[in-house]
């Protein structure tokens, strides 16, 4: 068993001692039976919440109501959910309520995708009533039982179908494909911020050209905030290795740039995905930077995150990778930069109007940008004395 999963073993053998079973469960029991890196760990046992409360000194109810309570143990937290079935769905998107139940089988019977339904028991078995295994050894994402009712109990598992196709490289069974084509509506029903999440992790996968090559397929794109006229734009942004960076800006930026958001609609483009509007402002200015030729001026302008970032996202385009040694040039050009901002002029508005003996307006800020730009250019050194003698020589002139 993987070090992770035996650092949590005591918190099944502890269930147990009490009497009721216990199971690591979803993507962590997924992700060794495929070696990739184990995540977060999650485990399901038919104790009530309140027992799980009773047996575990520290616990955070985090939906008690639905079976979860986080257990910290040994300096790690971890999701405990007792075993539950959903009642009837509404709006196509959560259970008018669940109920706890005995069984494993039932409560892996609700979840997703066949590779997110299997289970481990304390010795390291593997419990895999839906082929999970088996689709990991096809690599073929499907839904446990039928697609079609799955995606009208939930239809946020369309999307999740398509990012989990991107993150483990996987393709998609003909059968849940078809069920997309049919019932891709239905995602409208689901909250914007689901969505985000989904896409996010869909765009971060090695192979998210796959997944929005399925998105464009099936039509499931036309649910996607601020996609609907752009199929093409969505199957080519699957060229770009959107994995290969890391800050979700950056993500952003990339993202409507291939797919040919203008950019005076790219501050709505990106605000109909409700994304934050830090996250906003800067995937915007990276987005319009991108293209950029760069000189003292433009890269002062930019300032330092921008205008690495644009670089990055540029080469990507370009030639599909980062070069480390031409982006440590940028850096340094940027570095060489005389100022990298007003504040780092050797004057400031209270020397000009000293200097000038002039009542203030709207002069000191036209000065100080000329200085600036002069400063800047390498035509005028960053020293008091020397802007003083060239404003000097420009008011005689
Ligand atoms: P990740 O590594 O990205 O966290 P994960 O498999 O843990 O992947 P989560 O979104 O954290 O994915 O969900 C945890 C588990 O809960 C899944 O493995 C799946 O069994 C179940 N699950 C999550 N969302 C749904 C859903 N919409 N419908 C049914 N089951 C779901
Ligand atoms: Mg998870």
């Amino acid at each position: 068993m993987e070090d992770l999963f035996l650092k949590a073993l005591p918190l099944l053998h502890e269930l147990k001692k009490h009497g009721w079973q216990a199971y690591f469960v979803g993507g962590a029991v997924r992700d060794v039976h495929m070696n990739r890196a184990v995540g977060d760990i999650d485990i399901a046992t038919d104790a009530p919440p309140e027992e799980i409360e009773n047996i575990f000194p520290k616990t955070i109810d985090v939906g008690k109501e639905h079976g979860t309570i986080i257990v910290l143990f040994d300096g790690e937290s971890y999701e405990v959910t007792t075993f539950r079935a959903e009642l009837e769905y509404e709006d196509h998107r959560r259970p008018s309520g669940v109920h706890f139940i005995k069984s494993l089988k039932e409560d892996l019977k609700r979840r997703d995708l066949t590779i997110n339904a299997m289970a481990m028991d304390a010795d390291g078995k593997l419990i895999d009533y839906f082929g999970g295994l088996q689709d990991i050894k096809e690599k073929v994402i499907q839904t446990v039982g039928d697609p079609a009712e799955r995606f009208h109990e939930d239809a946020l598992r369309m999307l999740r179908a398509l990012r989990f196709m991107s993150q483990l490289e996987f393709a998609l069974s003909g059968k849940t494909k078809t069920a997309i084509c049919e019932n891709r509506q239905l995602l409208a029903h689901i909250s914007t911020e689901r969505k985000t999440v989904e896409f996010e992790k869909l765009l971060k996968g090695k192979a998210a050209d796959r997944a929005l090559a399925m998105a464009a397929d099936t039509g499931l794109y036309k649910e996607l905030p601020g996609l609907a006229g752009k199929k093409d734009g969505v199957r080519s942004a699957g060229v770009f290795p959107f994995y290969k960076l890391e800050k979700r800006a950056d993500i952003w930026a990339a993202f409507i740039s291939m797919v040919s958001i203008d950019a005076a609609d790219a501050p709505a483009f990106l605000k109909s995905w409700k994304l934050p509007g830090k996250i906003i402002k800067q995937a915007v200015h990276v987005a319009e930077s991108i293209e950029k030729k760069w000189d003292r001026l433009s890269m002062y302008e930019a300032g330092e995150e921008t205008l690495l970032s644009a670089c990055k996202i540029h080469m990507l385009k370009e030639k599909g990778e980062i070069d480390d040694r031409r982006l440590a040039e940028i850096r340094q050009a940027y570095m060489e930069l005389p100022i990298k901002s007003l504040k780092d002029l050797a004057v400031t508005g209270g020397d000009l109007l000293n200097l000038r003996n002039k009542p203030p307006g709207k002069w000191v800020s036209e000065d100080l940008k000329q200085i600036e730009l002069a400063v800047l250019k390498g035509e005028l050194a960053n020293q008091k004395k020397a802007i003083e003698e060239w404003l000097d020589a420009c008011s005689q002139t």
